[in-house]
């Protein structure tokens, strides 16, 4: 689920969003939220190092932060993903929606330490 917008907002900043938050329908029709299952450097499973999500209505994006990158200060620590409508009921990790896009790095360091 997504974390208090106001405790966490002050880590983020207004940069652009890399591309739009993923969705699928589940099995009951409930709308579910799909974000990268990897940091946007591409280091760090987000299943396995902990992240958070903040969603903000009023920014319209979803942010999320890998904790191993949060903690080393890393400027590229989140994605930003434009959120479509209301904020969805779950949330689940998956890198295949996003596949094919090309993260928008504050501090641009190739692909090549992007793990499988
Ligand atoms: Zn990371």
């Amino acid at each position: 689920m997504f974390d208090d917008g106001a405790r966490v907002a002050a880590m983020y900043d207004n940069r652009p969003a890399d591309v739009a938050v993923r969705y699928r329908t589940s099995d009951i029709g409930e709308r579910v939220a799909i974000l990268p299952a990897t940091c946007k450097v591409g280091a760090h499973s987000l299943a396995r190092v902990g992240y958070r999500a903040q969603a903000s209505e009023q920014d319209g994006v979803v942010r999320v932060s890998c904790n191993a990158c949060n903690e080393n200060v890393d400027v590229d620590h989140f994605w930003a993903l434009t959120l479509v409508g209301a904020p969805p009921a779950r949330v689940e990790l998956d890198d295949t929606p996003y596949a094919d896009v090309v993260p928008v790095m504050v501090d641009p360091r190739g692909k090549s330490a992007r793990v499988p």
